[in-house]
């Protein structure tokens, strides 16, 4: 395993590789937890290195956002991915500083295609153009043949694809399921944020889109979901939104002869919490 902290350390280890070696690559923030290593194990398995990057972007944080507070810890997260295991096969550690992701007159700003407007894009304006951009940057430098990105944020997932089919058409996007917590909780470094009781409160999320799965397979109908979804978005103020996307293209759906999923956020105190589930109908 190395780690390696500026785009010069990764591209000297870049070209010492044979030009045929295939490179998966995981990008997270750190805080490294077990879903972050869902995606290096599966990069690892399909590929002959395994990158993990760690890098907290400044550009997807709104002003009144966790920037400044957001987990860095970054030993801990060595120590954590030291722990997989490897198939006898290379990791790297990709933890850049700022000035190498952002270099001065960095002018290679993305915007984000149009279904970032609601939703996430809703509550976080210009979360997703911080989004595209970064890995669009990431790609530049740590040139994936697949890169690995989880369900969990489904949207960004979306928006990742159709940015790298534009600049990066040769990286495969390799979509990974949702990893919980014991409790059924979605992983997430933001939940450090929460007490035990508040990990439990939040469950209310994952089974609200249980029950809105239930009445899409059971009813097929497009009118008693959304009538569900204004009902529960009345009485309990602390969703900030739920939603049904089209699996396809993530548009808006008309009628649910077609596989969608349900997504929510939900808002514990000042954490806001995202999961969703698929259902193919
Ligand atoms: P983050 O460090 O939160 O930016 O996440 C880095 C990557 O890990 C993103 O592709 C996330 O979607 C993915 N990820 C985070 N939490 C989960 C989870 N519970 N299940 C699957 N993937 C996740």
């Amino acid at each position: 395993m190395k780690v390696l902290k500026s785009s010069k350390e990764y591209s000297d280890w870049l070209s010492s590789l044979d030009e045929k070696t295939t490179i998966g690559v995981a990008p997270t923030m750190g805080n490294i937890h077990d879903a972050h290593l869902s995606l290096l194990a599966q990069a690892l398995k399909d590929n002959d290195k395994g990158v993990i990057t760690i890098f907290v972007n400044p550009t997807q944080f709104g002003e009144d956002e966790d920037f400044e507070s957001y987990p860095r810890t970054l030993q801990n997260d060595i120590d954590k991915i030291a722990t997989l295991e490897t198939m006898g096969k290379e990791i790297i550690i990709f933890a850049p500083k700022n000035n190498d992701i952002y270099p001065e007159n960095f002018n290679q700003y993305i915007q984000a295609n149009e279904i970032s407007c609601d939703l996430e894009g809703a509550l976080r304006p210009t979360h997703f153009d911080g989004v595209v951009t970064v890995v669009n940057r990431l790609f530049d430098i740590t040139k994936p043949t697949s890169a690995y990105f989880g369900k969990k944020d489904y949207q960004q997932l979306k928006l990742i694809e159709l940015m790298a089919n534009q600049y990066h058409p040769k990286t495969t996007i390799v979509a990974m399921p949702i990893l919980r917590e014991e409790n059924g909780l979605a992983m997430s470094s933001r939940n450090n944020y929460l007490s035990r009781e508040q990990k439990q409160e939040a469950l209310i999320l994952k089974q609200t889109l249980e029950s809105l799965k239930e009445i899409i397979q059971g009813t097929k109908s497009l009118k008693k979901v959304e009538n569900k979804i204004n009902q529960v978005l009345k009485e309990d103020s602390r969703f900030n939104y739920l939603s049904i996307k089209s699996l396809h293209d993530f548009k808006e759906v008309k009628d649910l002869n077609q596989p969608v999923v349900i997504l929510g956020n939900f808002q514990m105190n000042q954490t806001r919490l995202l999961d969703n589930l698929e259902v193919n109908i």
